[in-house]
């Protein structure tokens, strides 16, 4: 996935981003709701992580503003422990979840994927698709049973084509999930190296090139 988070604590923006990091996702930490802002326009986001108390326009007016525009990205909204006014407000305003500070790598995750789940219209923790498996919580996939290994950009790349399986997705819509502003640019082949590697250790069929567009999920039939 590919994460927003707008945090002006720097240890606690800088910690989630890691944690976040390490976990698969691409993310991009912005300090304020303005850069926040001009970043959802700029890039694919899955979600944002919001947090309230933010220099100039707090964190709840921005997610007024998004609404209000259309911008229906699945948005955590992060807390401080004793503030039940603003969590109340918070989901008034369309959160669609809140997370309380000190926050835990492990909840976060989980109630990430739970939005996701949420928001791609899946109610099953494990996603199926012909004889694959995979599954986001435990990030595990199988084929036909059989567990295969899978780096983290590979698995964030199978990750984008299911949650979305009849959509062609561009190249550079791909990339855009796997890789946030500070990764650096990535190797030009970068993304046909990482689907090859998914149709060697899954099977052909998982990965359809759609010329002179893109890539899409194989067909369910065809992933047997
Ligand atoms: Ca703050």
């Amino acid at each position: 996935m590919r994460l927003l988070i707008v945090e002006d604590d720097v240890q606690l923006g800088d910690a989630l981003a890691a944690a976040l990091r390490g976990i698969g996702h691409a993310v991009d930490w912005f300090r304020d709701g303005a850069a926040a802002d001009a970043a959802l326009a700029g890039a694919p986001f899955d979600a944002v992580l919001l947090d309230l108390g933010l220099p100039g326009a707090d964190g709840l007016e921005w997610l007024r503003r998004w609404r209000a525009r259309g911008v229906d990205l699945p948005v955590l909204v992060l807390t401080a422990r004793d503030g039940t006014d603003h969590r109340i407000a918070g989901l008034d305003g369309g959160a669609d979840d809140y997370l309380v500070k000190p926050i835990a790598t492990d909840e976060i995750a989980a109630r990430l994927r739970a939005l996701l789940r949420r928001a791609g219209g899946r109610a099953q923790p494990v996603w199926t698709h012909g004889a694959l498996d995979y599954d986001p919580s435990a990030r595990t996939v199988r084929w036909r049973g059989a567990p295969v290994e899978l780096t983290a950009r590979e698995m964030a790349l199978l990750e984008a084509l299911m949650l979305q399986p009849q959509r062609v997705l561009s190249k550079a819509q791909l990339q855009e999930k796997l890789y946030g502003w500070g990764d650096g640019e990535p190797e030009s082949n970068a993304l046909e190296v990482h689907v090859h590697h998914l149709r060697r250790k899954i099977h052909p069929g998982v990965v359809r090139t759609v010329r002179g567009v893109g890539y899409a999920l194989g067909a369910a039939e065809d992933v047997e």
